[in-house]
């Protein structure tokens, strides 16, 4: 039987190696952390407080559903959702929050309460951010972007004008709406794909479609739940998981990728999925002869931006936070330029906040909140002491005067994450926090390339490869570098069997 290595046992890795063990192949996933989920992990505290170390929005459940059904299994076997109502709030301004409704019909409400003649227009927005969303659901995302014929469809190409590759999100939006709280309403899922919505190609309107339509969800016991269900599946198909599991080289013989070598010690495989950060693999563990990519290229790609993040635990209740709220009371212009045109810590930060505990009481201590601070900031910041403790005041300024109270004496765990921390602990290039922008130069065939040119059994999965960023995406692109582990495989067996 042959034997395939993934790299990392993050959602892309862990969804790579389930659909190849299903395949039959003796399957090992090598992970550097003492636990699963990558970017998704979960720190537990001894004082009893879990929190979601990355995401925190469950977007897109069909995405989640598929995969689990690709294995004859349903989401609600594993662990159950809740649906958010408001599905989040946005801070414009001191006592001026605005809850963005769950149901539609209360949305457009809000529209029109905000924008006169706003309600019609969010329908027909909505209805092309559907057909996008369908489409690229189901036509797109699962394309290997190894080459242009792979869009050659006739009814892909019929549809292109309306999938809106080449115009930019920005001016998409303001076609529709003028008044700026909608404006910013709509361009904010924009920032999950990390880049300025100028630079961003209306496509990704899709993204206000899953956002605002197919609505926000809650993982019970936290995006822990979906990391614990997918190795549960994974173990069930066979597969093996080795933790702090540091691969240091990919061993190379005769042009093939023959071995990982894991603390000291060589482990001989057939095929490789590489799951980890993509710079990493390829300035660290391949000869350079082997790469697809050089040092120039990656300085030259638009990374999505890297978080400060304050993990806290409060020893009351906080009944005037909702589960997830946008601080949008600053200018977001400035802030994204602060980010992409002139990277420096932010002048006035925009900020979002993660109240979990308030939709799940099973993860604080009893009578206890937990609140997640996430600032997004440019990745290769200096990342410094002080500068987190100044940012840290800044928010729990805004903090406090949102909730209308001192909130600062009744922390009882604190904990910050920042660019030195990604760096460390995921090797994350100039530790961004969600890999590569989905601008339109980094879109589809222009993305890193899932195979290794050189090196015929090496592939890549992961934020950093098609299709992007995000939690559904890292899956699909799992899947899809198993589906080419598989065609490789099986023609090398095919080959094999002849001779
Ligand atoms: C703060 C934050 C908030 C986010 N919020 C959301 C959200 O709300 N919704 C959403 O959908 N997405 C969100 N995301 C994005 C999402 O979490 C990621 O896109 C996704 O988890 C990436 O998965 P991955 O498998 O590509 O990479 P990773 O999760 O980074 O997994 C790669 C794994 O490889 C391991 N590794 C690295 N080097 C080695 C080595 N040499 N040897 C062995 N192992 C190695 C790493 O330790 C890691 O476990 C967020 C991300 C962050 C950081």
């Amino acid at each position: 039987m042959s034997i395939v290595s993934i790299i990392g046992a993050g959602f892309s890795g862990i969804s790579a190696a389930t659909y190849l063990a299903s395949a039959g192949y003796e399957v090992h996933v090598f992970e550097k952390n003492s636990l699963p989920g990558g970017r998704a992990r979960q720190l537990k505290t001894e004082s009893g407080y879990i929190f979601d170390m990355g995401p925190s929005w469950y977007w897109m459940p069909d995405v989640f559903e598929k995969y689990f059904g690709d294995f004859g299994h349903s989401v609600s076997e594993f662990y159950s959702l809740k649906r958010l109502d408001p599905a989040f709030d946005v801070v414009f301004g001191k006592n001026d929050t605005t809850h963005i409704p769950d149901r539609y019909t209360a949305l457009r409400q809000l529209f029109e309460e905000i924008e006169l003649g706003s309600a019609l227009r969010l329908d027909q927005f909505m209805e092309e951010a559907e057909y996008k969303y369908k489409t690229g659901m189901e036509s797109l995302v699962y394309k290997p972007g190894i080459s242009l014929s792979e869009f050659a469809d006739i009814e892909l190409m019929k549809g292109v004008f309306r999938l809106q590759v080449f115009s930019s999100f920005s001016k998409h939006v303001r076609n529709y709406f003028t008044h700026p709280k909608l404006i910013a309403l709509m361009e904010f899922p924009i920032l999950f794909l990390g880049a300025l919505p100028e630079n961003t190609p209306a496509l990704y309107s899709l993204m206000n479609y899953a956002g605002l339509k197919l609505g926000t969800h809650y993982p019970e016991g936290g995006f822990g739940s979906v990391v614990k269900a997918m190795v549960d599946l994974a173990k069930k198909k066979g597969v093996t998981f080795h933790y702090n599991a540091n691969v240091e080289k990919i061993e190379i013989k005769d042009c093939e990728a023959n071995a990982l070598l894991v603390d000291g010690k060589l482990f001989h495989c057939d095929a490789i999925v590489a799951a980890a950060d993509y710079h990493h693999v390829e300035t660290k563990l391949l000869p350079a002869k082997f790469r697809n990519y050089t040092e120039e290229y990656w300085s030259k790609k638009t990374f999505a931006p890297s978080s400060l993040i304050f993990y806290l635990g409060f020893n009351k209740k906080i009944p005037s936070l909702q589960h997830h709220t946008l601080f949008f009371d600053e200018d977001l212009t400035q802030h994204s330029k602060e980010i992409y045109a002139n990277p420096q810590w932010p002048s006035k930060p925009l900020f979002y906040t993660c109240c979990a505990s308030r939709s799940d009481e099973t993860i604080v201590p009893y009578g206890h909140e937990s609140i997640f601070l996430l600032m997004p900031i440019a990745p290769g910041l200096s990342d410094t002491e002080e500068m987190r403790e100044k940012y840290f005041h800044v928010m729990m300024k805004r903090l406090n005067q949102q909730c209308g109270e001192d909130l600062t004496p009744h922390i009882d765990y604190k904990k910050s994450y920042c660019v030195n921390d990604f760096l460390e602990d995921y090797n994350s290039y100039k530790g961004n926090a969600y890999g590569l922008a989905n601008t339109l130069r980094q879109t589809a065939i222009l993305k890193p390339k899932i195979r290794n040119k050189h090196l015929h059994n090496l592939f890549y999965a992961g934020q950093l490869t098609v299709p992007g960023p995000g939690v559904p995406p890292s899956i699909i692109s799992g899947k899809i570098a198993a589906q080419q582990v598989l065609q490789h495989l099986s023609k090398k067996e095919k080959h094999e069997s002849i001779f």
